[in-house]
């Protein structure tokens, strides 16, 4: 995600009736809220080594011209009010879709790992003995 601190960003209808005079300014906030937790998920990401891995939800290596390819997705958010930590065990590695999906809350985690896709059970995280997960980050995320 690239937000600019000069982008101007309409609330959504949803925004609107969700915040009501408020729209506004959450709609400017939360993108450049949003950018710099990715960026800090990115940063995590790249320091651990975890860029070229496959997705740990739905198992798919995205593969781009310059080789493998995922996405950082911090498990507990960061900033207020989640207060999430900034460390590799609070992120996962995720192809686009599932960084999507988790982000906007269509795929959680079960304090045992256990992927939920909507509701439905869907599997357990893939997980890799150099990455550890943070569970109490996985409590806390959904
Ligand atoms: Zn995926």
């Amino acid at each position: 995600m690239s937000v600019s601190g000069d982008h101007v960003v309409e609330p959504s209808a949803w925004a609107i009736e969700r915040f009501g005079q408020h729209a506004g300014a959450v709609a400017a906030a939360v993108p450049v809220q949003l950018a710099k937790a990715h960026s800090k998920a990115h940063a995590a990401h790249l320091a651990a080594g975890l860029k070229k891995r496959a997705c740990q939800i739905c198992g798919v290596t995205v593969i781009l011209t310059g080789g493998a390819d995922s996405e950082g997705a911090h498990i507990q958010a960061l900033g207020s009010p989640h207060n999430g930590p900034d460390t590799t065990d609070n992120v996962l590695c995720l192809c686009p879709t599932c960084h999507v999906m988790f982000d906007g809350g269509a795929i959680v985690l079960t304090d045992d790992l256990t992927i939920m896709r909507n509701g439905t059970e869907s599997g357990t995280l893939r997980t890799h003995p150099q990455h550890t997960i943070n569970l109490a980050c996985v409590a806390k995320s959904s």
